[in-house]
C-alpha cells in the first residue's frame, strides 16, 4: 500500500502514462465537481466514494479534459453527473463494454467506470471477466450496497443467503457471489476492496487503481440506508479490517484466501500482477487504436 497522498503524487510522475501534464497547476478535489450536487438519500455510502473518486483524481493532477467516467444503471450509477469530467451514463450492465470502447478507441484518455453490484454482477455479469482477461487499462469502481436501491430495495447477487428484502420477503435462499473472489480468478492484475467510510484508503486505492497500468478492479462497502436494513454502517463497523500487515499482494492463493473471509471484508490491496495490457498489445501488432476515431468518422458520414 503506498504511504499518504504525497507519495501518491510523487508516483503519479513516474512514467505512468497516465493523463496529467508535468507543469500543469495542481488540480483540487473541488476541481473534479460538477455543479450537480448528489441527490442520493442522506448518508448513502456513494457520497464517500464520490469524495474519494474526487480525492484519487486530484493526488494524481488527472486533466479533467482527459477524463472519462462511464456508468451502467443504479443509483451509484448517477456518478457521471457529479463528475466535472467527460461522462457517459450507459444502459443497464454495459458500463464495463462501453468504458472498454472508449479506451481502445483513444488510450490516451483515462477511463473510469462506475457502477454498483447489479449492474456489474448481474445484468452485466459477463463483461468484467473479459475486461479482466484483456488486461484493458482502465478502473472499475463498483459500489457494493447488496441490494437494488434505484428500484426501491430487490436482493441484488451480493447479498447473503437470508437477506430480506421486497424480492425475497422470506429470506433469499439464493448463494451470494464474491466479487473479489470472482475478479482475481478473471484474471484481473489489481483487485482492491476499500469502505466508503475510510476514505483515505479509499482515496489511495482509488489513485493507485488508476495508475496501475492493466485493468484495475475496486469493490467499495458502500451501504444502502433506505433499503438494506442488514448491511448497515453498524454491521461493517463490526466486520471491516485492514488486510494483515505482511500480505504479500503478488500472492494469488493468499489474495483468494483473504478474499474467501466470510467473517471479515478485509479492506486493502489485496492483488496486483504485471502483464501486457489490450491497447498497447493492439499496436504492437500492428492494429493501431488511434486509428478508430477517423474510422468513426467515416462510419457516421456513411450513415447519416
Ligand atoms: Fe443510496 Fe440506497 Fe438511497 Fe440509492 S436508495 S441513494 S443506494 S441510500
Ligand atoms: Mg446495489
Amino acid at each position: 500500500m503506498s504511504g499518504g497522498m504525497g507519495e501518491l503524487c510523487r508516483s503519479a510522475s513516474e512514467g505512468s502514462g497516465i493523463a496529467t501534464a508535468p507543469d500543469a497547476v495542481p488540480r483540487k478535489s473541488a476541481d473534479y465537481k460538477s455543479q450537480l450536487k448528489p441527490i442520493w438519500c442522506p448518508g448513502c455510502g456513494d457520497y464517500g466514494v464520490l469524495n474519494s473518486v474526487y480525492g484519487g483524481l486530484a493526488a494524481l493532477n488527472l486533466d479533467p479534459d482527459r477524463t472519462v467516467v462511464v456508468s451502467g444503471i443504479g443509483c451509484s450509477s448517477r456518478f457521471p453527473g457529479f463528475m466535472r469530467t467527460y461522462g457517459f451514463h450507459g444502459a443497464h450492465g454495459r458500463a464495463v463494454p462501453v468504458g472498454i470502447g472508449v479506451k481502445v478507441a483513444n488510450p490516451s484518455l483515462e477511463v473510469l467506470i462506475v457502477g454498483g453490484d447489479g449492474d456489474g454482477f448481474s445484468i452485466g455479469g459477463n463483461h468484467p471477466a473479459h475486461a479482466a482477461r484483456r488486461n484493458v487499462n482502465v478502473t472499475y469502481v463498483v459500489m457494493d450496497n447488496q441490494i437494488y436501491g434505484l428500484t426501491k430495495g430487490q436482493v441484488s447477487p451480493t447479498s447473503p443467503p437470508g437477506s430480506k428484502a421486497k424480492s425475497a420477503p422470506y429470506g433469499t435462499v439464493e448463494a451470494a457471489i464474491n466479487p473479489l473472489l470472482l475478479m482475481l480468478a478473471y484474471g484481473a492484475t489489481y483487485v482492491a476492496r476499500g469502505y466508503a467510510s475510510q476514505a483515505k484508503q479509499l482515496t489511495e486505492l482509488v489513485a493507485n487503481g488508476i495508475r496501475h497500468q492493466g485493468f484495475s478492479f475496486i469493490q467499495v462497502l458502500s451501504p444502502c440506508v433506505t433499503f438494506n436494513k442488514t448491511a448497515t454502517y453498524d454491521y461493517f463497523k463490526e466486520r471491516v479490517a485492514l488486510l494483515p500487515e505482511g500480505h504479500d499482494p503478488h500472492d494469488l492463493v493468499d489474495a483468494m484466501r483473504l478474499a474467501n473471509e466470510e467473517e471479515t471484508f478485509y479492506t486493502g490491496l489485496f492483488f496486483e500482477a504485471d502483464r501486457p495490457e489490450y491497447t498497447e498489445g493492439l499496436v504492437r501488432t500492428g492494429r493501431s487504436t488511434t486509428a478508430a476515431p477517423i474510422e468513426v468518422e467515416r462510419l457516421i458520414r456513411q450513415y447519416s
